[in-house]
């Protein structure tokens, strides 16, 4: 594909990028790689946390800038484009605070002797990043790997050049010597081709199955580490004595952040029989007054999808669903404006025979439950091929926290969205990937754990 910006409010397009070429290519390589033999990677963690607490203060300060470019060329409203950009400052600052602690060497008891395991870099990563969040998805691979040691090539999503280009911009601004993060514009084969390269010690993405499955298998043929971070479909479920009010708030902002564009958007609604009438008129009355409208515009909740295939491939899903027998309550189509809108939409009357009961629906489309029990609940969310996250809104915490446990998925929240902080692990199971990105786990995915043992004999 190749890489432009293409207004999905305006759909206009306004700027187009030509990919670079084998020679650059190489030339990304051979900076990075003869980094990561120098005293950058391989010597002080020091001047590496410098530079994640100056990349922080610097994503402070152009927080305008990421949120209109983000808006600009993916439709993100303006105050969830400078959320964005906070928690990006705020992953930078906690691996500038937290990695000598996290990467401190860890004893190990031994009758052999005195042990440990230590962490050292282990060389150029590749990295495969999806549009949805542009600078979010970024910076949960290039932060921890700067705390490492370990050199960043990106390939970023080919609707979202300019931010790709701002990111890199603000590292080097930050003091990261040539090489430790570039971005090219490459397809998928030289993405394969690159993994291939024994400079590449391991590849993370972050993106829909499809890709995941290629490049996890490209990395399995070429024994290379990999993470996979792909998509889900999250359940929100609402227990009786649920705080309404709160459970309300909480799933429209679930279901139309990002324009339902969130991996962990709360995608299917399972709500307990006592509580379903209230929640469902509350809930359908929120999603119709969503106020819809220019991402650059303060006042806009949701904003358009991020391109036209986007739109079409969630109305197909959409009509499909309807002609297997669901039910719309609200919306069910494309907006009747111009931008890429889909109307703010509530599906119910899902069965397992009907495609959609299994399809992640990435855009503003809420597929909605109605349940009597636990063990409804449990069967209900575990049926599905993903395992990302999911969010309880409950009253009795000790009754929740037993739910969670028993929801088969990476991460599970009780009484607020599912949501991502620096410092908490991110990540799913089945077809929502492996490995785990932030937090203390997240920056020992691509570490040589190396073990020392001193012979007591
Ligand atoms: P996508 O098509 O898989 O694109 C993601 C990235 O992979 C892009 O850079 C894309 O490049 C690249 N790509 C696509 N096919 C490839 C291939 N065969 N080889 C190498 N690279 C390839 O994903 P999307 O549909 O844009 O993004 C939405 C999906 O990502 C959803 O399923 C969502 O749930 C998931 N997601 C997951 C997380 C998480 O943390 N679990 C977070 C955000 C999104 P091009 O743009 O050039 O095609």
């Amino acid at each position: 594909m190749a890489y432009r910006t293409l207004n999905p409010y305006s759909e206009q397009m306004t700027r187009e990028f030509p990919e670079h070429d084998d020679f650059q290519v190489e030339m990304a390589l051979v900076r990075a790689d003869t980094l990561f033999q120098s005293t950058w990677s391989k010597g002080e963690r020091a001047p590496r946390l410098a530079v994640l607490a100056r990349l922080s203060d610097l994503i402070t300060t152009n927080c305008d800038l990421l949120a209109s470019t983000m808006a600009e060329e993916m439709g993100k409203p303006l105050f969830q484009g400078q959320m964005e950009a906070d928690l990006c400052a705020g992953i930078a600052r906690y691996y500038a605070d937290n990695a000598d602690e996290i990467l401190k060497p860890q004893p190990v008891t031994s009758d052999v002797g005195e042990g440990w395991v230590e962490y050292h870099p282990v060389g150029v990563l590749l990295a495969v990043e999806p549009w949805n969040f542009p600078i979010y998805q970024l910076i949960r691979v290039v932060a921890p790997a700067i705390a490492v040691g370990n050199p960043v090539i990106y390939k970023h999503a080919s609707i979202v050049p300019q931010c790709a280009a701002l990111f890199e911009d603000l590292v080097r601004q930050a003091g990261a010597p040539e090489g430790a993060v570039t971005n090219l514009y490459i397809s998928s084969t030289k993405v394969a081709e690159l993994i291939g390269d024994d400079r590449i010690q391991g590849v993370a993405l972050t993106g829909s199955e499809g890709a995941g499955s290629k490049v996890g298998a490209r990395a399995g043929e070429m024994l290379k580490k990999s993470t996979l971070e792909l998509g889900g479909s999250d359940v929100f479920v609402v227990l009786n004595d649920a705080d309404l009010a709160k459970a309300v708030q909480g799933g429209i902002f679930a279901r139309l952040g990002n324009a339902g564009q969130i991996c962990t958007g709360a995608k299917r609604f399972i709500v307990e029989r006592g509580i379903a009438e209230a929640f469902t008129q509350a809930f359908v009355g929120a999603m119709q007054g969503a106020v819809m409208g220019d991402p650059m515009d303060p006042q806009t909740l949701l904003g358009p999808l991020a391109s036209r295939e986007g739109l079409e491939g969630l109305s197909g899903q959409v009509e499909e669903a309807v002609a297997h027998g669901a039910t719309v309550l609200t919306g069910g189509k494309r907006a009747d404006r111009s931008g890429f809108f889909y109307e703010p939409t509530v599906l119910t009357d899902l069965t397992p025979e009907n495609p959609a009961f299994y399809q992640e629906f990435f855009g503003p489309v809420a597929l909605l439950f109605v349940v009597d029990d636990d063990e409804a609940i449990v069967a209900l969310a575990n049926d599905s091929n993903f395992g990302l996250g999911g969010t309880i809104y409950a009253g009795d915490i000790t009754r929740a926290r037993a739910l969670a446990s028993r929801i088969e998925t990476g991460m599970v929240f009780i009484n607020t969205p599912t949501t991502s902080r620096p410092e908490l692990p991110f990540g799913g199971i089945k077809r929502s990937g492996y490995g785990r990105e932030l937090g203390d786990v997240g920056i020992k995915e691509f570490v040589n754990r190396k073990l020392v043992v001193v012979s007591n004999t």
